[in-house]
């Protein structure tokens, strides 16, 4: 493939994409790199580059440290409060509003698709900017959050309990509703991006391969290779704010051309 046609769709695709009834997004942690929130395991500026996740990511990272794991999520928090949605976030806006139903299935922790304006967000791995009690697992305010003294925000359900991002450890099960709509989103739609993740963290990495199994035309986004490579319909190799913002101009002159009789 040449590098001036690596990020446009087939026309084969781009019809399928124009008369898709339901079309599920999944995206990983390299659908915010362009908005500045490091991804995980690319090599030069990964977050685990610098950290080693089961030092600070796992429910045993925060009994034996709440402190520590605590304040290295508020610096994550920090980068993400000042973190703006790119193109490729309002792309995805655009393409909510062109098809009949699209659910976007988000590994990111980041809210950055509902800052954008996207309306179907399923949230696969919880969201940093909240926080649950460790031992209830019920939501604590961001007001309680804020008027805490002490080195860790105290629950106020429980004497013993400790606040904690509601976020999706290593080693922990996603919430159940979570899962489930994404199951019946891979199940049920006819077209499938997978934008910016790696495809190794599971259950995740396998929606794509179930929407393939039951159907669907998958395409990935990623300007590197991933096991989801070799399955994928089409791999469009560059940055998601590239990509998908040439996607929705490649749909709107395909639908304007069919409007023309074209
Ligand atoms: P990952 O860090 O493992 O992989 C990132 C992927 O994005 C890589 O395949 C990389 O090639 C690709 N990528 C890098 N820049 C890109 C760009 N501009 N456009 C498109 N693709 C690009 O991320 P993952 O596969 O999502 O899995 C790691 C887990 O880490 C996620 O489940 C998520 O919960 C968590 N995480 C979230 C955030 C966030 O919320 N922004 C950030 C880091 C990690």
């Amino acid at each position: 493939m040449s590098n001036a046609n690596a990020q446009l769709l087939t026309h084969a695709l781009l019809q399928q994409l124009d008369e898709a009834r339901h079309v599920m997004v999944l995206s990983g942690a390299g659908m915010s790199a362009e908005s500045g929130i490091p991804t995980f395991r690319d090599a030069q500026t990964g977050i685990w580059a610098k950290f080693r996740a089961e030092d600070l990511a796992t429910p045993e990272a925060f009994a034996a440290n709440p402190g520590r794991v605590w304040h290295w999520y508020e610096d994550r928090r920090e980068t993400v409060r000042s973190a703006r949605p790119h193109g490729g976030h309002h792309a995805l806006v655009q393409l909510e509003s062109m098809v009949p139903s699209l659910s976007l299935i988000t590994q990111n922790v980041d809210g950055l698709h509902q800052l954008a304006g996207s309306k179907n967000v399923t949230e696969l791995h919880g969201n940093i900017l909240r926080s649950r009690c460790h031992v209830t697992g019920r939501a604590i305010s961001a007001q309680w959050i804020a008027d805490s003294t002490g080195d860790v925000p105290r629950s106020p359900y429980i004497g013993h309990g400790f606040a904690r991002p509601d976020v999706v450890w290593f080693g922990e099960t996603l919430p159940r509703h979570a899962l489930e709509a994404a199951m019946e989103a891979a199940v049920g739609c006819d077209f499938c991006i997978s934008a910016g993740t790696t495809s190794l963290v599971q259950p995740a990495a396998s929606l794509p391969l179930l929407a393939l199994e039951h159907g669907a035309a998958v395409i990935e986004i990623n300007p590197m290779e991933t096991p989801l490579s070799p399955h994928a319909n089409q791999c469009l190799r560059g940055p998601a704010s590239e990509v998908l913002s040439t996607l929705i101009q490649q749909l709107k002159s395909w639908r304007q051309d069919a409007g023309q009789g074209a």
